[in-house]
């Protein structure tokens, strides 16, 4: 189990606390890459967002680095809101099943432990709504909403999601 933070008083230049692994190592997959770079020595606290080391070298296939909580978050929505969209409209037992599976297992597996141990409460005072993909979709919004609420960030209209996720903005 993870768990620890190696330095609980360290902040990032993102103005977050920096969150460590169990191993002490600074957690790729929970910090911004800028925080990360931070912690590992990579970088200065005086540098600025587009201070990262560069590397201009032309290679066969681009130098992408592993994703930061920000990237991973991003994608991750994607991903989900994605399979919530492609859900049927009335699921069969092994599909509902299925789906309740899925959700129990990303909640164990999502790399950013801290994200995701949040995201495990959410699920045990909201158990996912799987009997209908407006129902789940629905339910991923609110669930989405909950962590735009703990970040600040503002909260999605869940009247929306389908245009946002099935239909697109130019449908009536
Ligand atoms: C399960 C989970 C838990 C997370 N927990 C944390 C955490 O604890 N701390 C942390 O720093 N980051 C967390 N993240 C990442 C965080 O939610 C964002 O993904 C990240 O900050 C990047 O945000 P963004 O601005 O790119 O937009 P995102 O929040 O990634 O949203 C992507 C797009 O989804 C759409 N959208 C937004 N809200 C909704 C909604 N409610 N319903 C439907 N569509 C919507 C918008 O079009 C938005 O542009 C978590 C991610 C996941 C998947």
């Amino acid at each position: 189990m993870v768990s620890s933070s190696q330095n609980p008083s360290a902040q990032g230049l993102s103005g977050r606390k920096i969150v460590y692994d169990e191993d002490g190592k600074p957690c790729r997959s929970c910090n911004t890459l800028l925080d990360f770079q931070l912690a590992t020595g990579k970088i200065g606290s005086t540098s600025s967002k587009n201070a990262g080391p560069k590397n201009d070298k032309t290679e066969v296939y681009a130098k992408v680095d592993p994703p930061d909580v920000e990237t991973l978050g991003n994608s991750s929505w994607t991903l989900l809101h994605a399979i919530t969209a492609s859900y049927p409209k009335q699921p069969n037992d092994t599909q509902k099943g299925e789906m309740k599976q899925f959700m129990t297992i990303f909640s164990h597996v999502y790399p950013c432990w801290w994200c995701a141990k949040d995201f495990e409460n959410f699920m045990r005072n909201n158990a996912p709504k799987v009997e209908s993909r407006e129902e789940l979709g629905r339910w991923m919004c609110a669930a989405h909403n909950d962590v735009n609420k703990k970040l600040g960030k503002p909260i999605f209209d869940c009247n929306l999601w389908e245009k946002r996720w099935v239909d697109g903005w130019d449908q009536k």
